[in-house]
């Protein structure tokens, strides 16, 4: 498409689901991209935790025009050679044992839900319930907006689905007490770090993780873990419950495994993988040779390229960065990371900061009112991370002190 320089990418005819920054991006070169002004913006946000290798990786552009001039889909009634191959190498990494394909986070954490659903039936539990957490997101499909933690995301479409009990997250205690009184739980659905609810970590990733998985065992339970935010060496590991040394029955992946390309995946372990049976779940879609080849050029690069190593070094970097530029500043409540999952928590709302960093050219998103949430591109150095900080770190002390 061509567009008048400064032209801004506006329909009436869109639905009005997003509240958009006015401005249309119309080309990316790793950590920035170009505005129709010819403005460059350094982003750290990566299409929220999908563009790990950054913009226009020119190994990943080269995998894709391959494949796009080969085959770009064929149904799952066929063998599909790229999606086996994904589907292995996802199961080399994450010591997992199948893999299903579909094209979003949503879909990836239904199928999750249905497989839970489905264990249960088959041990006889009639109305199998699923535990999940305070403040957690997994998606906007019915199943998954009623499992998330977030009134806004339900309120208007009730009835929900049931058959969701929550607890607090980082909590053992909740979840043990739910185990000595209810006989029809299957499964703890959880984000080992909280992406939507606003980078909440829980204050032992390993202890928790480990907790999780002891009570699971004990009762006959799915461990089912959302790396749809934290997965593909966004903290620093491959998955974020490998920082625990454990396995889960099920992970759910989507936003950074296909670089941009929708495509999800629900990876299950042991009895969990061997749930679903032909006929109880599907997707025109999902795992077509493109998206897997996607899937396979992304973890190819990040393994060539040492990005998980990346993700842990470069973050750490942010966050004593960030820690020094805001020090003495009462305002801050704190900075904390996992990998490249980076929350700034403020004492007051900041969403203006959107709009602040957006005219100092740095892409940021906040949520859950107070958090800055930083989710930068895999590939980001330390130079590069200088010029994030020596952007946002001034427009953070001018937040709070104007709004003092
Ligand atoms: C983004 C997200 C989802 C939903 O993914 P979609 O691709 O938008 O459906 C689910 N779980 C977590 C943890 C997420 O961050």
């Amino acid at each position: 498409m061509f567009f008048e320089k400064g032209f801004e990418m506006h329909s009436e005819h869109l639905m009005n689901t997003y509240g958009r920054q006015p401005v249309t991006f119309v080309k990316g070169e790793g950590v920035w991209l170009t505005d129709t002004a010819g403005d460059r913006y350094l982003d750290a946000l990566s299409g929220v935790a999908v563009n790990g290798l950054g913009h226009a990786h020119p190994k990943f552009v080269a995998a894709l025009n391959a494949q796009i001039a080969k085959l770009i889909h064929v149904s799952n009634i066929y063998q599909i050679a790229e999606q086996s191959a994904l589907a292995d190498k996802l199961a080399a990494l994450s010591g997992m044992d199948r893999v299903f394909f579909c094209n979003s986070g949503c879909e990836a954490n239904e199928a999750a839900i249905k497989l839970a659903r489905l264990y249960g039936h088959n041990k006889g539990v009639d109305h199998p319930e699923i535990i999940v957490m305070d403040q957690s997101f997994h998606g906007r499909t019915m199943a998954t907006l009623s499992a998330t933690g977030n009134r806004k995301v339900q309120a208007g479409f009730e009835p929900l689905v049931s058959g969701f009990l929550r607890v607090p997250f980082d909590n053992l205690e909740a979840i043990k007490t739910i185990a000595s009184h209810k006989n029809n739980v299957v499964a703890i659905l959880v984000e080992p770090v909280q992406g939507e609810g606003g980078i909440h970590i829980p204050a032992s990733l390993k202890a928790y993780l480990q907790g999780l998985r002891e009570i699971c065992d004990a009762n006959g339970w799915l461990l089912m873990v959302d790396e749809v935010q934290s997965g593909i060496a966004r903290t620093g590991t491959w998955f974020a419950f490998q920082h625990a040394g454990i396995l889960p029955d099920v992970m759910t992946l989507a936003k950074g495994l296909g670089s941009g390309v929708p495509i999800g995946a629900c990876v299950a372990r042991g009895v969990a993988a061997e749930t679903f049976v032909p006929g109880k779940h599907g997707s025109t879609f999902g795992g077509n040779p493109l998206a897997s080849a996607a899937g396979l050029a992304t973890l190819d690069i990040i393994t060539e390229e040492k990005l998980r190593e990346n993700a842990e070094e470069v973050g750490g970097y942010i966050r004593q960065q960030f820690l020094s530029a805001l020090k003495d500043e009462a305002g801050v409540v704190n900075v904390r990371n996992a990998g490249m999952m980076i929350g700034i928590e403020l004492n007051k709302p900041c969403a203006e900061l959107v709009k602040q960093a957006l005219a100092a050219k740095v892409l940021i998103n906040v949520t859950s009112e107070k958090v800055i949430r930083l989710l930068p591109p895999l590939v980001m150095n330390k130079h590069e991370a200088d010029e994030l900080v020596g952007r946002l770190a001034p427009l953070i002390l001018n937040f709070l002190k104007a709004s003092a």
